[in-house]
């Protein structure tokens, strides 16, 4: 689950796109290659117009996002192949390889087929807590906390905060409030706790929406099993790293190794930090996942791939095929690497 800098990529598109920038920049801005950032792909939604609706595109659009890469000269790999292609600097070819976070159903279901029709591997990240309900989609609890209730209470550092939520206007403005609360606000290990009792309090079965559309392990077991497919680590509890001690951050990254291991057999080479932002992952992570032996991780930050990130194998930055804006030619202005330097600040090695 993300939302961090998606203000900043917007506006970049946008300058890129009204000033005929991106053709012109690839040859100075452009990568070597791109890894995409996925999480749900079904073309039948259940909350369309949800705050989430970011992390979905339909499959159709996947289709065309992979043909047009595939025109533009892009070869699609596994991830395996595509941290030796950025140790080789990236002879052989641009390259893309796919990845989704979290084990959405419908990852096996709807994006499979499209990614069987073109021969193009996928990383699935999973937090094995999300699978086994101890820990919880809380930003998609909190969008339906919020759409349940006419008023909420929170308990805040400066006493109880009211949120209204009477009108479609207001739930928009609570959830924001809401997400901001849990994120920030509420400690990092008690978060699940205080969602459960404002869920509870509200009618919300918290539960529902993690069982309807996450995977379960005999899925993710058939799905692991494709040729396509390859399972990555995504901490236990698809926690905010930077938010824990050394000690409890440090066995989210190492020990999820072990449970993913018992469940399917094989120990996963690849980790993605779960929000993936500078307020969830830095440096401090960043050698923890190093430390833990993983291949690869990598973050949500914006940006394609260059020959400087074999320097870099724990802070790979994606491009996010974002559901709000489905338009293939967003994504060719970002993999023009135009938006890199634009929404970092001018860096063109974007790491954390
Ligand atoms: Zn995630």
């Amino acid at each position: 689950m993300i939302d961090g800098g998606e203000a900043i990529r917007k506006l970049a598109l946008n300058v890129a796109r009204y000033t005929g920038l991106a053709p012109l920049a690839r040859p100075f801005v452009g990568g070597i290659g791109a890894i995409l950032m996925l999480h749900r792909v079904t073309a039948t939604p259940e909350k369309p117009q949800s705050v989430n609706r970011h992390l979905n595109i339909a499959p159709t659009f996947l289709d065309a996002v992979i043909a047009d890469m595939k025109a533009d000269g892009y070869v699609f790999v596994s991830m395996d192949e595509a941290v030796e292609r950025i140790k080789a600097g990236g002879k052989g070819g641009r390259f893309a390889t796919i990845t989704a976070d979290d084990a959405y159903r419908d990852n096996m279901t709807e994006a499979l087929p499209v990614l069987e029709k073109h021969g193009a591997p996928i990383t699935i990240y999973v937090a094995p807590g999300l699978i086994d309900g101890t820990a919880d989609l809380w930003w998609d609890v909190a969008e339906d906390i919020v759409n349940a209730s006419g008023r909420l209470i929170l308990s805040t550092s400066n006493g109880p905060a009211v949120i209204d939520c009477a009108t479609p206007a207001r739930k928009a403005q609570a959830i924001t409030r809401l997400h901001a609360y849990l994120a920030t606000e509420v400690r990092e290990e008690d978060l699940r706790t205080v969602l459960r009792a404002l869920a509870s309090s509200n009618g919300v079965d918290a539960d529902a929406t993690r069982l309807r559309t996450l995977m379960n392990w005999d899925e993710i077991r058939t799905v692991a099993a494709h040729p396509l497919v390859a399972i990555g680590a995504h901490t236990i509890n698809h926690s905010n790293l930077k938010r824990l001690s050394e000690a409890d951050a440090r066995r989210e990254i190492d020990a999820v190794k072990d449970m993913l291991r018992a469940e399917l057999g094989s120990e996963p080479l690849h980790f993605a930090y779960p929000y993936g932002y500078a307020s969830a992952v830095g440096c401090r992570e960043v050698g923890f996942a190093r430390d833990a032996g993983y291949v690869s991780a990598v973050t949500t930050r914006h940006g394609v791939l260059r020959a400087e990130h074999a320097g870099f194998l724990h802070a790979l930055p994606r491009i996010s095929i974002n559901g709000r804006y489905q338009n293939l030619a967003h994504v060719r202005t970002m993999l023009s690497g135009v938006t890199t330097p634009l929404a970092n600040a001018g860096k063109m090695v974007v790491t954390i």
